[in-house]
């Protein structure tokens, strides 16, 4: 599955991922899946994150929605009869990283309830690990749903389509693992997206890094004393700043802020050294590279950077084929 979220569900991305062979295309927000079936695109949409509150929307609009709670099918159980329509589920077991899932002994029961639910269809099971507890997705975790997908499919006498082993965190483990069990399902955004697996944000052989840029703009440059001067109080956000003072320097600031970005997403070009950040401008010490009022500035952008900037509305998004080689 290719994961679309962090690009707000952008058509010509979701198009590029299906080109390279995804099979299903994901998305956390039912918004990015509208967006992406109203430009035409034709895939199975799998929604991550599932509210009761949307169960209209999401039976309309996502083929597949992973699950965790009752009271949610049942909600999608009753809009699915109500609309004449069949939805799939994928049931989230925990395994330890303790954001969503039923856990493990409470299957049992808890499956036997949703099957007896109309209109609806589980047609898989899997887990997330490496979001929130840092849980590393090895070998013993993938076993262990792979017993849990054979234990399910012989008590209920199921034939489970989907078992869906993570996220890009399990790219090491597909690298190295001598027999993937039951394990036939990823879901992939970063690895897809900026060539990174993400336990250890390693680059993964043959993938660009660089696929988008932050491009910005330089909007003022001048020789300035390096520590503020005159009575202090509360910065714009609430903190009292301190200062080192390294004599007069050449400061340049750019037309981008906290409204579009947090500066840990980005990753400026020339190691330039950014100084500090308010809601629309960036300080940057422009003493070596002598940047120019309307140069660019470009940065390379994390997972966090890539969906903050995806997501302002201020910054125009250019989508640039290349040629495939
Ligand atoms: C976001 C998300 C993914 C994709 O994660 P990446 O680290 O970008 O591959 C997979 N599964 C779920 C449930 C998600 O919310």
């Amino acid at each position: 599955m290719g994961v679309t979220k962090a690009v707000l569900g952008e058509p010509a991305i979701a198009r590029a991922m299906i080109e390279g062979g995804v099979k299903f295309i994901a998305d956390s927000r039912i918004e990015n899946i509208q967006r992406m079936k109203l430009a035409g695109i034709s895939t199975r949409f799998v929604l991550l994150r599932t509210s009761p509150s949307k169960a209209e929307t999401i039976v309309e609009n996502a083929d597949i929605s992973l699950n965790s709670q009752l009271e949610t099918l049942e909600q999608l159980s009753f809009y699915a009869r109500k609309k004449k329509l069949n939805h799939q589920v994928i049931i989230m077991v925990e395994l330890g990283d303790l954001r969503e899932g039923v856990l493990p002994y409470d299957l049992s029961l808890f499956i036997k309830k949703i099957l007896s639910l109309s209109n609806i269809q589980m047609v898989g099971i899997g887990c997330n690990l490496a979001c929130y507890g840092g849980i590393k997705p090895e070998h013993k975790k993938m076993t262990e749903l792979s017993e849990i997908a054979a234990t399910l499919e012989k008590e209920f006498e199921l034939d489970l389509e989907i078992i869906s082993g993570g996220n890009s965190a399990n790219y090491d483990w597909y690298k190295s693992t001598r027999n993937v069990g039951r394990i036939n399902n990823l879901r992939l955004g970063e690895s897809i997206l900026l060539g990174l697996e993400t336990a250890n944000r390693n680059p993964i052989p043959h993938l660009h890094t660089g696929a988008f840029k932050l491009i910005s703009e330089v909007i003022e440059s001048r020789k300035k004393p390096s520590l503020p001067y005159g009575e202090t109080c509360q910065d714009a956000f609430g903190n009292t700043p301190g200062f080192i003072d390294r004599g007069i320097r050449e400061r340049g600031i750019l037309a981008l802020g906290k409204q579009d970005i947090q500066p840990s997403g980005l990753f400026p070009e020339n190691n330039l050294e950014i100084l500090g950040v308010s809601s629309d401008h960036i300080i940057f010490d422009n003493e070596e590279q002598k940047y120019k009022t309307g140069d660019e500035v470009r940065f390379d952008l994390n997972y966090g950077g890539l969906l903050a900037a995806m997501t302002s509305p201020f910054i125009h998004k250019k989508l640039i084929e290349s040629h495939k080689n």
